[in-house]
């Protein structure tokens, strides 16, 4: 409980930097709408920011976060397709990383039950690969991107047309915990 309390206190004081020390005019303009320029899939893991990682804005960015960065939950493809028809984002980047949890776990025993569905993905994923890289968790991270992107494409009425009619890019992407460094693939 105390640990809990102190986590709450934790972001209470950083909230309270951030507004105070935010730019007035900005907020007041993101509070008349948002106008992001890409939407991103990411992973959950903490390490993974995709605001910070691609140094952006607040209202810059759509982001989606999800435990191997899996669009296998409707509402995931839902949040993709919101940002693809209502707010007109002109890119998606799904974006793997080296060193991920959700990729490890698949390798090991998970028993987190609503977690079945991404464990499937990883599955997919691995079954794309040859041999030792297989194995290869980031070469399975990798493979994952690829996996997702497909879903977006052929899951996604809304996103599939986007595409095909030129109106919107769906990039895949790895970020490389170690050196910070985003690969466009
Ligand atoms: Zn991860």
């Amino acid at each position: 409980m105390e640990q809990s309390e102190d986590a709450k206190r934790r972001l209470q004081e950083g909230n309270s930097v951030f507004s105070k020390s935010a730019d007035p005019n900005m907020l007041a303009r993101l509070a008349e709408k948002q106008e992001p320029f890409v939407a991103i899939l990411a992973c959950s893991d903490s390490r993974v920011d995709p605001v910070k990682v691609f140094n952006l804005s607040l209202g810059s960015a759509f982001v989606v976060r999800t435990a191997g960065n899996c669009a296998s939950d409707p509402s995931v493809l839902g949040s993709l397709e919101y940002a693809t028809s209502h707010l007109g984002v002109k890119a998606i980047v799904v974006m793997g990383h080296t060193d991920c949890g959700a990729i490890k776990a698949s390798c090991e025993c998970c028993d987190v039950d609503n977690l079945k569905s991404v464990m499937t993905d990883m599955e997919s994923a691995k079954s794309a690969l040859k041999g030792l890289e297989a194995k290869d968790p980031d070469q399975v991270a990798l493979s994952n991107v690829r996996v997702q992107i497909s879903r977006l494409l052929y899951c996604s009425p809304v996103i599939g047309d986007a595409v095909r009619t030129e109106k919107l890019v769906v990039y895949g992407a790895m970020f490389d915990i170690r050196t910070g460094v985003v690969r466009f693939i």
